[in-house]
């Protein structure tokens, strides 16, 4: 069986995977399922020849989705393991252990791939055609773009008690009826998003100066530009204008 293989370096990907070179000398590889072998290069490992290294969002539009779910896992696990070669808890070199685990031979300590989890909510007002959505813009956004707020969970917190801190904190109003709308695998590096939708239920939408440049109410009809369809934020809010 023929292994389909992709290569990344720090955090660019190698495009096309047809143009890799056989024999590169690798740092780290890693199997992921449906076949796939991951790899990683050095930083200062040549680009080769009729190869283009893009980071992951600039990939996306050149790969079929699936691929682009597959390169997210394996530049998550990859990047881990980059950054836990040796024990928090004694600074001995760690080897592996179970599963994706790694292990101290040292001190016992044994160490897992995490995720930092993040929440991420539509807030709705009114009905039918007068609906409206609570949308923010981050300084980090591209011109114009507004999206649902975000934020990301704090040790001890359900992702409930996340959304109704990030929206109080964040948006300095109250909501209700939080429904859950799924979730997305966030490799930017290593995160989970997981979508929420609420209605409002009180306060005066103010945006918290010190992570967002504004927040407000669009209707269907005066939509601002929104955020790339690569991202759940976008999910949701087709989801909730109905676009297909
Ligand atoms: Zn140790």
């Amino acid at each position: 069986m023929s292994d389909r293989r992709m290569v990344f370096q720090e955090n660019r990907l190698w495009l096309p995977f047809e143009a890799l070179p056989a024999n590169l000398p690798v740092e780290a590889s890693l199997r992921l399922p449906e076949g796939w072998l991951a790899q990683r290069v050095s930083p200062g490992q040549a680009v080769p020849l009729g190869v283009e290294a893009l980071g992951l969002r600039d990939a996306h539009p050149r790969m079929a989705q699936e691929d682009w779910l597959q390169a997210g896992r394996a530049y998550q696990w990859l990047e881990w393991e980059g950054g836990h070669r040796f024990c928090g808890g004694c600074a001995s070199a760690l080897k592996p252990g179970e599963g994706q685990g790694r292990r101290c031979p040292a001190c016992g300590r044994t160490v897992f791939p995490s995720n930092a989890t993040a929440i991420i909510v539509l807030i709705h007002r009114g009905e039918g055609g007068r609906r409206q959505w609570a949308l923010a813009r981050s300084p980090h956004f591209k011109p114009g773009v507004y999206s649902a707020v975000a934020g990301f969970t704090e040790p001890g917190e359900s992702l409930e008690e996340c959304v109704h801190r990030e929206v109080a904190e964040e948006l300095g109003i109250r909501i209700q009826r939080l429904s859950y709308f799924g979730s997305q695998p966030w490799p930017f590096p290593n995160g989970l998003m997981v979508g929420f939708t609420a209605e409002y239920l009180d306060g005066e939408l103010q945006a918290d100066p010190s992570e967002l440049e504004d927040a407000r109410w669009f209707g269907r009809d005066d939509m601002p530009p929104l955020p790339s369809p690569i991202s759940i934020a976008r999910w949701m809010i087709d989801a909730a204008l109905d676009v297909r």
